[in-house]
């Protein structure tokens, strides 16, 4: 039975979706030819469509809604906020109330001297900013030639000009002249699929040292900052070896170069601490954040940036921002986010219940025949696919080809998970019980048998 509501019948709404509607990241022409799903309501961890279904969220929107859909109080919040003072800049020696609370609870919640916050509206936006802040504090160090950032081949770090040339995505690369000069990228701790005979340890060690290496080669007094995830979201949660972190950390110490965090996934309880930085014992300059920062109720992200680097910043004039840097607005929703995640005790929730539960009944997938392995940390999850678990071989289909099946399989049985080429990945939202755990287990397992089939019956169980 059609729902009674105040909007149109999903056809026409596709056909308007299909006629003005460029989707990011979509071959449209073919969207159209499908028909888009269309959402329309969520509350908790479910969503619901045009059609009726309840679906279960298993990926919090795009990694962001961390408190769950449906919290009237960041809806009053932005109401209120809207009715006070719904904008002004921040530009020309002016600031207000929701701006300066969120900086200083960001300034609270941060590790060590990471007490500065530049506000942008997204993760992108911010990375551009990172880019533009190294330089400036690099020149004004008197090393202005220290401007290349040493970036991870599969990295994400936004879409921008600058933020997609310091991700390391090769299909994006692909499109549009990235990436732009000045950005170097190293191997990404990918162990399953990159690991060969070594041990994930030595492998860990190995691809850190591509950074100590890079910076010999590029030298020294040339490099500004190496760049990356805690662990890498878009990628295809890739969850580095317990070695990769602290000989990262060892090399940028040994080196004159900044470590940027990119916390915008990691940040704000996804793996159980506040930081991802914090769980993985990371010590950056500067971390990005966004998505989380307001569980995606409303845009904005930013860099929370040391004692040290903003000192010099502070120096002249930083030539940059946006106008919606620190949108009173969405400050004031992601303030309320905070409180929410502290208040609640949903960060305790992740580490002492949902992320043991999740690890628990998730590595109980790696006995399905198309698993090859099955990690988490935190409420971060991934399902590598393989015809042949014993060499972790990757199908000879195009990538993604049986990541697609998997994945639609998936939606046919109303979750959301993604695919990222032949890995299926999680991120749900941090308020998930255990048994809503197990349901997405249950519905994955379903999926992967279901994908099985279909994998057999066309032939595409075969390694490359
Ligand atoms: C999503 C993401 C970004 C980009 O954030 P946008 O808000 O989409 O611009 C940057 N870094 C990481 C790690 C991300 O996951």
């Amino acid at each position: 039975m059609r729902q009674i509501s105040n909007h149109l019948p999903t056809a026409e709404l596709q056909a308007l979706d299909a006629a003005h509607h460029m989707h990011p990241f979509t071959a449209n022409g073919a969207l159209a030819d499908k028909g888009v799903r269309v959402i329309t309501r969520a509350s908790g961890v479910h969503l619901t469509d045009s059609e009726g279904n309840e679906i279960l969220d298993a990926m919090a929107g795009l990694w962001c809604v961390n408190i769950g859909y449906g919290r009237e109080e960041l809806a009053e919040v932005a109401a209120r906020q809207m009715r006070e003072l719904p904008y002004y800049n921040t530009f020309f020696q002016t600031t207000h109330v929701p701006a300066i609370a969120l900086a200083a609870r960001i300034a609270e919640l941060a590790p060590g001297d990471l007490n500065h916050v530049f506000f942008a509206s997204s993760g992108s936006e911010a990375n551009d900013t990172n880019i533009r802040m190294v330089r400036r504090y690099w020149e004004l160090m008197g090393k202005p030639e220290k401007t290349v950032f040493i970036s991870r081949k599969n990295a994400y770090h936004g879409s921008s000009m600058g933020s997609a040339s310091l991700g390391g995505m090769a299909a994006m690369h692909a499109q549009g002249g990235l990436p732009i000069p000045g950005i170097v990228h190293i191997d990404q701790p990918n162990w399953y699929a990159e690991g060969g005979e070594m041990s994930p340890e030595e492998f860990g060690r190995a691809r850190a040292r591509q950074l100590e290496d890079k910076i010999a080669e590029l030298g020294e007094d040339r490099v500004a900052a190496f760049i990356a995830e805690p662990v890498q979201g878009a990628g295809g949660v890739i969850i580095p070896p317990e070695s990769y972190w602290p000989e990262i950390q060892r090399i940028c110490d040994a080196h004159e170069i900044l470590l940027i965090a990119d916390e915008v996934i990691c940040g704000f309880g996804r793996t159980g601490n506040w930081f991802g930085s914090q769980t993985l014992n990371i010590r950056p300059d500067i971390m990005t954040i966004a998505k989380g920062l307001s569980s995606g109720y409303a845009p904005i992200g930013g860099s929370v940036v040391s004692d040290a680097v903003a000192e010099v910043i502070g120096r002249g004039e930083f030539t940059h921002g946006y106008t919606y840097s620190g949108h009173p607005v969405a400050a004031a929703v992601a303030l309320e986010n905070l409180r929410i995640l502290e208040d609640e005790k949903i960060i305790e929730h992740v580490r002492d219940v949902a992320a043991p539960h999740l690890a628990k009944v998730w590595a109980g997938l790696a006995d399905h025949p198309l698993v090859g392995e099955a990690r988490s940390l935190g409420l971060l999850a991934s399902i590598a696919l393989t015809p042949d678990k014993a060499t972790r071989a990757r199908f000879a289909s195009d990538p993604g080809t049986i990541g697609t099946i998997c994945r639609d399989r998936c939606f046919a049985n109303n979750l959301v998970m993604r695919h990222v080429g032949d890995r299926m990945v999680i991120a749900p939202p941090l308020i998930i019980t255990p048994e809503q755990i197990d349901e997405v287990v249950r519905r994955a397992r379903r999926a992967l048998d279901e994908a099985q089939e279909r994998i057999e019956a066309e032939g595409l169980m075969r390694a490359a």
